[in-house]
């Protein structure tokens, strides 16, 4: 059997509401999440057992607690019990930065599992397995994927609103962000207490879905800035003051919006064209190490 290798990409969520909290103790989210061009590349190569992690990072684990492994464990154990297989992760994606990199190298396992073993899975099963593994690998596995060459899985990107813990999706139009901005600042936070912190009688600014998606659906980029917004940042900011620093300066340097991913710490800018975008990217290189300039990620026609 021959190797394949996947793309996973990294997400960004252009909105991020929160509706309350679940008799489970889970928050009820609405968000838009959106794939940009920053991804892990997955190669899988079958084994007869066992199943082996390696990466190039430092900052992953290379074990059960590894998401990809988990994925691995859950796929395999439904269609070929025993079999194993071996994972590296070039791992490009931040990690613990609010972009998802854990769990789309989950999504991107399950995918390239199925195929490589032709598990045969639907997509619903597929999508069921993920939101098994965490809130966010099902969106990461929301793009259709498809095989362009021999031994290689792309997906074709994703605009999803995710409701619930994240896993109740509805597609978007596709459409392409030219000009995004991502700054890691070198702190992490952490996912589960920011949520914890969320006081949602607090919260200053919420994003407005209703009119993003109005305008979404349009093609309208320059203007869907002004509906983005993140309820989280209100606790991020109080925790880590340089995000809404760093918010500030990429605003003055001319940027639709900033807005923090997820639980953070990343921030990221759209800016209205690759001048004031490039200008931007020197200044934060300057001063930090994981700064990048993208756009949203699209594969196939
Ligand atoms: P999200 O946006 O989904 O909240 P994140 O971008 O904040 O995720 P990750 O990069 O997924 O965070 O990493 C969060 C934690 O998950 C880290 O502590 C890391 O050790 C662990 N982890 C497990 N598997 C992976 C993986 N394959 N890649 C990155 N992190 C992983």
């Amino acid at each position: 059997m021959q190797t394949i290798t996947i793309e996973a990409p990294a997400k960004i969520n252009l909105t991020l509401d929160i509706k309350g909290k679940r008799s489970d103790g889970y928050h009820e989210l609405e968000t838009v999440m959106h794939q940009v061009d920053l991804f892990d590349r997955i190669t899988l190569e079958p084994r007869t057992s066992g199943i082996e992690i390696a990466t190039n990072s430092s900052f992953i684990p290379l074990g059960p607690e590894n998401l990809a492994y988990k994925a691995a464990l859950m796929i395999l154990s439904k269609c070929q019990p025993g079999v194993g297989v071996k994972i590296f992760i070039e791992k490009n994606i931040p990690v613990g930065a609010g972009l998802a990199g854990g769990s789309t190298d989950a999504a991107a396992v399950l995918a390239g599992i199925n195929h490589l073993y032709n598990c045969r899975f639907s997509r619903q099963q597929l999508l069921e397995m993920a939101a098994a593994i965490g809130s966010d690998v099902a969106f990461c596995l929301f793009g259709e994927y498809f095989e362009p060459r021999p031994a290689e899985l792309l997906s074709r990107g994703a605009t999803a609103m995710a409701r619930g813990r994240g896993e109740l999706l509805e597609s978007l139009a596709t459409r392409i962000i030219p000009y995004i901005l991502i700054v890691k600042p070198d702190f992490d936070l952490s996912t589960a207490e920011v949520y914890s912190e969320l006081d949602l009688s607090a919260v200053e600014e919420f994003p407005d879905t209703g009119n993003f998606l109005q305008v979404w659906n349009k093609g309208d980029i320059i203007n869907i800035s002004v509906y983005m917004a993140n309820v989280l940042e209100s606790v991020s900011i109080r925790k880590k003051p340089e995000i809404g620093i760093i918010k500030s300066r990429l605003i003055k340097m001319g940027a639709l919006t900033a807005l923090m991913s997820g639980s953070g710490p990343s921030v990221f800018a759209i800016f209205p064209d690759n001048e004031i975008a490039c200008r931007a990217y020197q200044a934060f290189k300057n001063e930090y190490q994981e700064v990048y300039l993208l756009s949203s990620y699209k594969r196939g026609d």
